[in-house]
């Protein structure tokens, strides 16, 4: 999968993504990724990205033109074009599946008060928010998308790391898991998880999972 990022911060990126599994899936070949300056496609003086906003307010909105440029130019036919704010909808497990379809993203992300609303209009096929907060720019809500989709595409995660058995994966969340040793600190494994048998493990792992959903987040059911 191919992914550019549009960014005002592109050093933020540097770290988070060049590690671990999205490290691996990026020497790997399975995501490409590019992250661009939106700087580089002003052109005055002063690489002059942002206005103040028509009839007042606070703060500074990202102006349209250096935007437009930087779609036409790095946006394919394929290109699947997200624009990124607290007032999207919300970013989810199946969103994030979606997503891990597409062949190719360009990921928009915002600084100061957001956007001028012509972005929006004409640009963008998608508008996340990676939830009900607000962030100084769309660096970290990027990164979270880009890890949350490439962790999906095939042959990114071993079998030791699989997301099939995972919280969301069938709509619940994960059941308790425990590693050894049996009894730590006067807490037991529950014991069938030691008994070797099968049947009996999926289905309290299946009644852990619902417990825990029903308790914690109950929306998802
Ligand atoms: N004035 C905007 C509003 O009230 O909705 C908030 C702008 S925020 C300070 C600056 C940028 O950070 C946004 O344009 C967006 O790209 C990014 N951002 C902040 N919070 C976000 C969130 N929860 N989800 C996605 N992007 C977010």
């Amino acid at each position: 999968m191919k992914i550019d990022v549009l960014t005002l911060f592109p050093a933020m990126f540097a770290g988070p993504l060049d590690e671990s599994i999205i490290g691996r899936a990026r020497r790997a070949g399975l995501l490409q990724l590019s992250v661009h300056n939106l700087r580089d496609y002003a052109h005055d003086r002063h690489k002059t990205v942002d206005d103040r906003p028509f009839g007042g307010g606070p703060g500074m909105l990202l102006k349209p033109e250096p935007i437009f440029e930087a779609v036409e130019k790095l946006a394919t036919e394929k290109a699947r074009v997200i624009l990124l704010s607290p007032a999207g909808r919300t970013f989810n497990q199946a969103i994030a599946r979606q997503l891990a379809q597409s062949a190719e993203l360009l990921i928009i992300t915002g600084h100061y008060e957001g956007f001028d609303e012509r972005v929006r209009e004409r640009l963008a096929h998608d508008e996340l928010s990676i939830g009900d907060y607000v962030l100084t720019n769309g660096a970290l809500p990027a990164m979270v998308i880009i890890d949350a989709v490439t962790r999906l595409l095939p042959g990114v995660l071993g079998d030791d790391e699989s997301a099939q058995e995972e919280s969301f994966s069938h709509g619940l969340l994960e059941y308790p898991q425990y590693t050894r040793p049996a009894e730590f600190g006067g807490m037991k494994v529950p014991d069938v998880l030691l008994s070797g048998n099968h049947a009996e493990i999926a289905k309290w792992r299946n009644e852990q999972s619902r417990q825990r959903t029903e308790e914690r987040r109950p929306d998802l059911l």
